[in-house]
């Protein structure tokens, strides 16, 4: 598991036992398959407002994401080390501090025989969120996850998140999928839905 923190955290960041877990392709930034390059980056409307509101409500914010790009040989460690640094930065400059990202750049059969696993990290397997649970003490009872694919649902089951979100764009009106995942079809909803603003 790949580990990125910031520069330094800053002392008035959320210290609680929430977090606002993030999806990265498809939720921060327009799903390209297999970006690498800060220009093809483009945030998702919504994210940053997002965010700030889930620290206004002392929720950390995390990102887990699979990065089998890595394994596929398409892109390096390096190339989304400073992919990463970049982002964090962008988020930094809209007053977000990003406390982890995770990254999990294996797969089961890789192309690179030095990332071929069948990793506990990799969604739909709960290992990114646990480790997050596990260097933040959080409960994931009270945290959330927001996701566009069923796998990050999947994990998020798996690790016992309280609240699961599905954003996806095609969704006409949000709907409760089942008891614990509800769909969004942008991010607005989801700030909206979740903190009632
Ligand atoms: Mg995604
Ligand atoms: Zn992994």
């Amino acid at each position: 598991m790949l580990i990125y923190t910031p520069d330094s955290y800053s002392k008035s960041s959320p210290s609680g036992k929430r977090a606002l877990f993030l999806d990265r392709d498809g939720v921060i930034n327009t799903e390209i398959n297999y970006l690498y390059k800060i220009e093809d980056f483009e945030f998702i409307d919504g994210i940053f407002d997002l965010c700030r509101t889930a620290v206004e409500h002392n929720y950390r914010v995390v990102v887990v994401t699979n990065q089998s790009g890595i394994a596929r040989g398409y892109y390096s460690e390096t190339d989304l080390e400073k992919l990463t640094k970049w982002m964090m930065r962008e988020f930094a400059g809209h007053g977000i501090e990003i406390s982890k990202v995770y990254a999990c750049p294996h797969l089961i059969n890789a192309d690179l025989e030095s990332y071929r696993r069948d990793c506990h990290a990799r969604k739909p397997n709960p290992g990114m969120l646990l480790q997050a649970k596990e260097d933040f003490n959080l409960d994931l009872s009270k945290c959330i996850f927001i996701g566009d694919k069923k796998r990050d649902m999947e994990a998020g089951l798996r690790a016992g998140i309280g609240s699961l979100i599905l954003f996806d764009a095609s969704t006409s009106v949000p709907e409760e999928l089942d008891l614990k995942v509800s769909i969004v079809s942008n991010l607005n909803q989801a700030k909206e839905k979740l903190f009632n603003k």
